[in-house]
């Protein structure tokens, strides 16, 4: 019997309808064999003049800038979606990209009630996993990983402090389905002048939950579901990975600090290490017990608004892309769901796990 279940932290509704998963799976196509280098992306080392001028890079042989020896390369996206004037970014190590000639879209008349608009002001930028073309996040060795996550939060602690950001959402796109341009594995960050109205619900319904309850969402979350222990994938001393509840999309995860940090940036050296190790982990098993599906990974982190006092916790989530959106959950918001949440810790068990 399908079940309705609703997410208690967007307020979002899904179906999980384990039945649907005997349908036939569309055929994918066959894994493509990247090359370690590929002299046509501009994100190979060799090919760094076909990207903006670099914002930050860890060199450990001494190479300058733009040039080959990084091992992890960030600078800005050379098709924005946000813009921010370079003086806004206040470090010595950002440069802010602005093309010579930006397009200004034209609306006409302005003076619509419903048409609320304004200027997409912020940073859009790029940070590159690694030299190699062909290893995805999955792939990358302990200390390959934890560099990945500490140049997001480099950046995301510089942009935090440009005047009009209000919010900074990293993502990664992996694989076509998921919405990926460029093959070479990469991160996103977006800083934008507006909080999006996802954040902003998450920030209220936590904000509701503990005046409710006394306690914080993610605390009392986090309780019962080790407690339960059914839908927990992995823990270590910082993170807890579990599959949620009312999941989007078939092995959703989310990672979740088991202290309350609302800030991405805010987490300190050691967290880093053990969140990178921890989501190259679980990455893996996806891309070994899953077939490699495309997938989306978020970091959820508070807006720049935050109070002291607001109980926001920052998370990340992965939503695999297995399925592909159809009519009803375009239609509805309702996303149907063939995989129980509880059967994903067993799905994603590790190899060398019983
Ligand atoms: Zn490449």
């Amino acid at each position: 019997m399908p079940d309705f279940r609703q997410n208690p932290l967007t307020g979002q509704w899904v179906i999980i309808a384990p039945e649907r998963d005997q349908r036939p799976q569309p055929a994918r196509a066959a894994l493509e064999s990247l090359p370690n280098f590929d002299n046509a992306c501009p994100f190979c080392p060799g090919n760094e003049r076909e990207t903006p001028p670099e914002l930050f890079a860890y060199r450990f042989d001494h190479s300058q800038p733009d040039t080959p020896g990084w091992t992890v390369r960030c600078f800005p996206n050379k098709f924005p979606a946000t813009k921010l004037d370079a003086k806004e970014v206040p470090t010595p190590d950002s440069i802010a990209f602005a093309p010579k000639n930006p397009t200004i879209v034209q609306l006409g008349k302005t003076d619509s009630k419903l048409c609320e608009h304004q200027p997409a002001t912020g940073q859009h930028e790029v940070v590159v996993d690694s030299p190699a073309h062909d290893v995805p996040f999955a792939a990358q060795g302990d200390r390959q990983a934890a560099l990945i996550i500490e140049t997001l939060r480099h950046r995301s602690r510089m942009l935090i402090q440009a005047r009009d950001v209000k919010y900074i959402s990293i993502f990664k796109n992996h694989g076509r389905a998921a919405g990926a341009t460029i093959d070479h594995p990469h991160f996103q960050i977006l800083a934008t002048a507006i909080v999006p109205p996802v954040a902003n619900n998450m920030l209220l319904r936590q904000e509701s939950f503990a005046k409710e309850n006394g306690r914080a969402f993610f605390d009392v979350l986090l309780e019962e579901e080790l407690e339960l222990n059914r839908r927990v994938i992995a823990a270590n001393d910082e993170f807890v990975a579990l599959s949620p509840f009312a999941p989007q999309a078939p092995c959703e995860m989310w990672i979740v600090p088991r202290e309350p940090v609302p800030f991405f940036g805010e987490l300190g050296d050691e967290p880093v290490r053990l969140l990178a190790t921890l989501l190259r982990d679980l990455l893996h098993r996806l891309q070994s017990r899953r077939g490699d599906p495309d997938y989306n990974l978020v970091i959820h982190s508070g807006p720049r608004t935050l109070r002291a006092q607001d109980h926001f916790r920052m998370f990340i989530q992965v939503f695999p892309r297995s399925t592909a959106p159809g009519g009803f959950e375009l239609g509805s918001n309702t996303f149907i769901n063939p995989i129980a949440p509880e059967d994903v810790p067993n799905l994603l068990r590790a190899a060398s796990e019983p």
